[in-house]
């Protein structure tokens, strides 16, 4: 099979996706597998395709029209320029994470000896970029609780040659580790989906763990507990920043509020979506019993 007609027989075959996103699909897929650019992939299209790597990609084809994720099929997936190994059991990397990365890096720009910590870290890819970002100035901290998700993280520290200094543990113990005031920046992708909605998600998240995805009853869970553990944490005057699901902005302020923090920022996406909520702790830590 050549590749034109490899590209033939996979439009066929997934003609339920949208053409646009299907051509971009295809067009990584082959890329990645050929080890080919767009330009190369057109010259050759008439060339036949070696026999392990056309089973490869048909058997892409099969997965991905099950609703299989592609990023799980390439095996990684490149996050602000950072190649980020993926598969079952961690959360595949969003574009949207990009604005929280951002965020915090132009919050702690031209500081120095900064302690930041990223909370539910998955794969590591808010870690990463922000090292990435922020290089000598700053020590990166990482928490995951999964099992599956941390092998990842482990997998990309080292292929990526980090100093990131990550652990295995659960967020809501994790956090007695720490002395108070010890942290220029708490920062957290947790899990936001409402467990009622987890089974209304499309196909290619079903894939993605659950844990990863599920915020409780309300969303609003791990929002909840991480600003009422680790508070404390942050120095004063010190950041925190969220990236949240769509229309959660009201009620993350209003529990950043209540624990402490104040000078409540939203960022919006590319969508126009808020998708970042950020704020100042002020210097007076409130108990824990009083929130
Ligand atoms: N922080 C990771 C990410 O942004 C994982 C988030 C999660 O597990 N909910 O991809």
């Amino acid at each position: 099979m050549t590749i034109q007609e490899f590209l033939k027989y996979a439009k066929k075959n997934l003609n339920c996706f949208q053409t646009s996103e299907l051509k971009y699909e295809l067009k990584i897929l082959l890329e990645d597998c050929l080890n080919m650019n767009t330009d190369a992939l057109i010259i050759n299209k008439d060339k036949e395709i070696d026999s392990s790597k056309l089973i490869y990609l048909l058997q892409a084809v099969k997965m991905r029209k099950q609703g299989f994720p592609l990023q799980y099929i390439l095996g990684s997936w490149e996050f602000m320029g950072i190649k980020i190994k993926v598969g079952s059991g961690v959360l595949i990397p969003r574009d949207d994470t990009r604005v929280l990365v951002e965020d915090i890096s132009q919050a702690m720009v031209n500081k120095r000896d900064l302690k930041i910590i990223d909370l539910c870290t998955g794969s590591g890819c808010i870690a990463f970029a922000l090292e990435k970002a922020l290089g000598n100035n700053a020590k990166i901290y990482a928490v995951e609780a999964s099992e599956e998700a941390y092998k990842y993280f482990c997998e990309n520290f080292k292929s990526l040659n980090s100093r990131v200094c990550g652990a295995k543990g659960n967020v809501f113990e994790f956090y007695s580790n720490f002395e108070d005031n010890f942290f220029d920046a708490v920062v957290s992708n947790p899990p936001y989906i409402k467990t009622s909605q987890i089974k209304n998600l499309q196909k290619e998240i079903q894939y993605e763990p659950t844990l990863a995805l599920d915020g409780g009853e309300d969303g609003l869970y791990f929002y909840r507990n991480i600003c009422k553990l680790w508070i404390s944490k942050i120095k004063p005057g010190g950041y925190l920043a969220f990236e949240i699901g769509e229309g959660q902005f009201q009620e993350v302020k209003s529990i950043m509020l209540h624990s402490g923090i104040s000078n409540i920022q939203f960022k919006k996406d590319i969508n126009g979506i808020i998708r970042v909520v950020t704020g100042i702790k002020i210097a007076e830590t409130p108990k824990i019993n009083d929130l």
